[in-house]
């Protein structure tokens, strides 16, 4: 049995059959003939039924929010958030997936040749709790629209939304198996991963799981993408804007409760700015609201599980042990842990090596460009980075030392389904969202006529 669990109560919220060896088969089964036909249908027969999903996600955003917010603690105003940003991406492929996928034509010596963009079949999906539905529609919306077929390996403690997204394309209208959600645990991946039914699999989550997938999906010569963790850095130079600077860093770390991969995890201050920074800094989390994620009022709700604050104040203590400071916060109570600031971290304290999924920040100082920057690089991620300064042309000339997937320049990493968003390093390869994330599952087809 699967359970999901209230983080907040501690409550069982409901229990979930696994599926067994002949459903799982079944499932794939109607998975891959269900690609037969879809694969044929037209972008704009597609498009209608992903708009009829958008609307439905606007429609009933409240019914869906609260079973996330119940599952894994996230205050419910930024589930609702969450929901509408499903809507988007939803809108967003429906319009623009004719233009992503449309035939190129490229001269060469031939009478015609060209490429063309054609759905491979059905690819697995295998998703993290910590945005149960933006996660998965970031991966459902281009491939539907792509022509291939969803199946989808949800994190264990978010099953109840697992089964509400496969409903959302099903009261959509989506032809019957286009979209399963299959309810399984992890040891059951790896077979299907090799099941010649499944074409590809993409991964959000963790270095473990994501090794493991990626290397039964090599095994079997199937393409991967991996989205994994991040440390992204929050670099303010000098120059920048502090009142705006403070707002930003304080959403970059804190949304979500500090459950996010592009979450700013690491703040490394100028010295010259130090002071003035922190005071506002520790003023503006000080007055963060904890509370009952399903009160609207609530910013900084429990983390998902309680196994996971446990680890966040691991990492706080073992980070104290080494030198750090502790300057607000640092006490859990179950699944909850206080809004957290460390000053005096360095580079070889858990705080700033360290996936830190929660709500702590540590704070490094740094003297000169160089060593900012080198500050950033020294992490083994590299999903992300924010720098804040003034002096828009510096920051043209910086970007490119940083090994990044993205640098966001006075504004916190953010998915934006226009964008395209991953990472290098351990952040994983690959791009989702955009022109680049549709185009990770379609044949390149070239076509040439003498
Ligand atoms: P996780 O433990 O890696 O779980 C992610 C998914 O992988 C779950 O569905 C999990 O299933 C499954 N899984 C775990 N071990 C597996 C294995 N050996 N084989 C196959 N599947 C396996 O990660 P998490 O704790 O849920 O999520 C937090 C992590 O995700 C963080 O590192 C975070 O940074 C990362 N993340 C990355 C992005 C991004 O876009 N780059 C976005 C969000 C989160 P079970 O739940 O059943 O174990």
């Amino acid at each position: 049995m699967i359970e999901s669990k209230n983080p907040y109560t501690g409550e069982s919220i409901e229990k979930f059959k696994e599926l067994t060896k002949p459903e799982i088969d079944d499932a794939l089964e109607k998975a891959n003939s269900r690609f037969k036909n879809w694969r044929k249908t037209s972008f704009k027969e597609r498009a209608d039924l992903m708009k009829r999903a958008a609307s439905e996600l606007k429609d009933n955003k409240e019914e869906y929010a609260r079973d996330i917010s119940l599952e894994m603690g996230k205050p419910i105003t930024q589930s609702i958030a969450e929901i509408e940003k499903c809507a988007w991406v939803c809108e967003y492929y429906a319009e623009n997936t004719e233009k992503h996928l449309a035939s190129k034509s490229i001269k060469t010596d031939a009478t015609k040749s060209y490429v063309n963009y054609e759905p491979i079949g059905v690819v697995l999906a295998v998703m993290p709790w910590n945005y149960p539905f933006w996660q998965v529609f970031r991966f459902a919306a281009p491939a539907l629209m792509a022509g291939n077929i969803g199946i989808l390996k949800h994190a264990s403690n978010v099953m109840r939304s697992a089964n509400n997204i496969q409903k959302v394309f099903e009261r959509a209208g989506f032809p019957d198996s286009c979209f399963q959600n299959l309810v399984l645990s992890s040891s059951k991946i790896e077979n299907i991963i090799r099941d010649p039914r499944v074409k590809a699999v993409t991964l959000t989550g963790s270095k473990p799981a994501g090794s493991a997938v990626a290397s039964a999906a090599s095994d079997e010569i199937k393409k991967s993408v991996l989205e994994l963790g991040g440390s992204n850095a929050l670099v303010v130079f000098k120059d920048a804007n502090i009142s705006e600077t403070v707002k930003t860093c304080v959403q970059a770390r804190f949304q979500n409760t500090g459950q996010s991969c592009i979450a700013g995890k690491r703040l490394i201050l100028h010295e010259s700015i130090e002071d003035k920074f922190m005071d506002e800094f520790v003023k503006q989390v000080r007055e963060l609201k904890s509370g009952d994620p399903m009160d609207e009022d609530t910013f900084i709700g429990t983390l998902a599980r309680e196994d996971l604050a446990e680890d966040l104040e691991k990492q706080i203590k073992d980070s104290v042990k080494d030198g750090a400071k502790i300057i607000l916060g640092g006490k859990r109570d179950k699944a909850y842990m206080e809004p957290t600031i460390l000053t005096g971290v360095t580079s070889e304290m858990s705080m700033f090596k360290e996936e830190t999924f929660g709500p702590a920040i540590g704070v490094t100082i740094f003297k000169n460009d160089q060593e900012a920057i080198d500050l950033v690089n020294i992490s083994d991620f590299g999903l992300g980075v924010s720098i804040f300064t003034e002096d828009m042309k510096f920051a043209e000339e910086i970007v490119p030392e940083f090994e990044d997937g993205a640098v966001f320049v006075n504004e916190l990493v953010k998915s934006d389904p226009r964008l395209p968003f991953g990472g290098t390093k351990i952040s994983g390869y690959g791009r989702e969202l955009s022109e680049d994330g549709i185009r990770e599952f379609v044949n390149r087809k070239t076509v040439y006529f003498k």
